[in-house]
């Protein structure tokens, strides 16, 4: 095994999250990124790339941006791990048990390590910006060889030269608020659907969240930016774009040359020739009657909204420090119902959070049934060190926290199934993305609302809209069959 030499003073700005939470007026510059010198982009040739993901749609986006910069320097993809001259690590802080599946791998990856010195391995992403993990692998992984934070991706090309030519750890995390850079090159992961980030970072300090101290302060990309990465995505034949941020209702709140909002770019995108736009993730909180006014003209932006609610009470919302009530976000949902009467609202709720008690949990049952969401992500409270929460009484046993997941998940798919049942004999509109997972002779698609669709019909129809009626609606999925004379052809551009 290569000796490597231990210096990493030069290279290491640590992680703090006392400093994270002092959020500056500090201006957000926005850069572009290098074009890379004719060296670099010979240091991959021959060579292959495998990036393991974990974690969120931010993370699988980030992923697709390091591609783009390895690609950029030679390297060509790879799946197979012993093939692979780079490996890197896109880790996610979000939960413990997720830090803990990283940890393995990192572990596990040390025999390939060890028998393929020269393999760089690298771990980036949310974890790689907490304190005490970079120090674990300082301490207790010394094999990996590059560790870089959030704000650095951009460095990518620097730092990978660095670890290659000096055989040192190379360490590098900013700690600071985050610039945005552009012309950033990505690799995406179909011809099809496309993730495009319009803000970074996140203000809100909900109280059991990691993210602000992970991904820096809001910071919004230029509305110009965003909209020449759609039109150039519709002129390449995309024909739907998710629109990402970690908090994209906030868009535009950052902007001190312009008054341009979340609302105001959806209005700007609909008139792009791309047939759906979905965004994620909204807080219900910056979610503006502009925007619910934009959404209701429909035409590519489809109605389905993610309004992540937590908790159905309004003293555990306050601890949480969500910054509304139970009664304000029921009242965003009838508005947007008003505007959408066939909207579809999906969330995301904590079960279990410190001192919640049975008549709470009650209350956020009672906001299920009230909401009727078409789906929900449900999850059971862990701390996570260095969030406010973390220093609450994790007073909840585990068998009560369980049960009260498995009583929400319970009245969730019941809520589900009804939805489902509903569109029995109805004919929906499919963007077929490919053969079913489990049977190749059939393909899978989604709705405009997001619903997985599986039905039989030609191969042909695969990147193409169509049509299917609904026969067997479940829980989760929908069967249907192809309406072969309402197929809609491919648009583009
Ligand atoms: S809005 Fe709250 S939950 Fe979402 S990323 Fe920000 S702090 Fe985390």
């Amino acid at each position: 095994m290569s000796q490597k030499t231990k210096d990493m003073s030069r290279y290491f700005t640590p992680p703090d999250l006392k400093a994270a939470k002092k959020r500056g007026k500090e201006q957000v510059s926005v850069l572009e990124f290098e074009s890379l010198p004719e060296e670099m982009r010979e240091i991959g040739k021959g060579k292959k790339y495998l990036i393991k993901t974990f974690g969120c749609q931010m993370n699988v986006h980030d992923s697709e941006t390091m591609a783009g910069i390895l690609e950029l320097m030679g390297y060509e993809p790879t799946e197979t791990e012993a093939d692979a001259s780079i490996i890197l690590i896109n880790t996610c802080a979000i939960r413990e048990n997720a830090e803990d599946k990283v940890f393995g791998e990192i572990g596990r990856l040390k025999t390939l390590k060890t028998e393929n010195p020269e393999l760089i391995l690298g771990v980036c992403g949310c974890m790689s910006q907490e304190e005490s993990v970079v120090n674990r692998i300082l301490q207790k992984h010394q094999f990996v060889d590059l560790i870089f934070g959030t704000h650095n991706i951009h460095r990518l090309p620097h730092l990978l030269q660095e670890a290659l030519f000096s055989k040192e750890m190379v360490v590098e995390v900013w700690s600071k608020e985050g610039d945005i850079i552009e012309n950033l090159p990505k690799v995406r992961e179909d011809g099809l659907k496309a993730w495009v980030n319009i803000m970074y970072g996140c203000d809100k300090f909900c109280t059991y969240c990691i993210v602000p101290y992970t991904r820096g302060k809001e910071r919004s990309r230029r509305p110009e930016d965003v909209l020449a990465e759609i039109r150039e995505l519709a002129r390449k034949g995309y024909q739907e774009v998710t629109l990402l941020g970690q908090n994209v209702n906030a868009y535009g709140k950052d902007f001190t040359d312009r008054t341009y909002t979340f609302g105001d770019l959806m209005d700007d995108v609909r008139k792009i020739g791309i047939p759906r736009v979905r965004f994620t993730t909204s807080h219900p909180r910056d979610f503006d009657d502009h925007l619910i006014e934009v959404l209701a003209k429909r035409g590519n932006l489809v109605e389905h909204i993610h309004l992540p609610v937590q908790s159905g009470n309004s003293d555990i919302l306050k601890r949480m420090a969500r910054k509304y009530t139970r009664e304000q976000y029921l009242e965003l949902v009838r508005k947007i119902k008003k505007a959408i009467p066939d909207v579809v609202l999906t969330t995301d709720i904590i079960v279990g959070f410190p001192g919640e008690t049975d008549e709470q949990f009650e209350d956020t049952l009672s906001l299920m049934r009230e909401v009727e969401y078409d789906s929900a992500f449900t999850f059971i409270y862990s701390p996570r060190e260095g969030t406010p929460a973390a220093k609450m009484k994790d007073d909840i046993p585990m068998e009560v926290k369980k049960e009260r997941l498995q009583r929400l998940n319970k009245l969730q798919d019941e809520i589900s199934r009804k939805k489902n049942e509903a569109l029995r004999g109805k004919v929906v509109e499919v963007l077929v993305e490919g053969e079913s997972k489990k049977n190749s002779e059939v393909l899978s698609g989604r709705t405009r609302t997001n619903k997985l669709v599986n039905f039989k019909g030609p191969k042909h129809l695969i990147g193409q809209f169509t049509h299917v009626r609904i026969t067997e609606p479940q829980t989760y999925t929908l069967k249907g069959e192809w309406v072969e004379e309402m197929t809609v052809s491919r648009v583009s551009g």
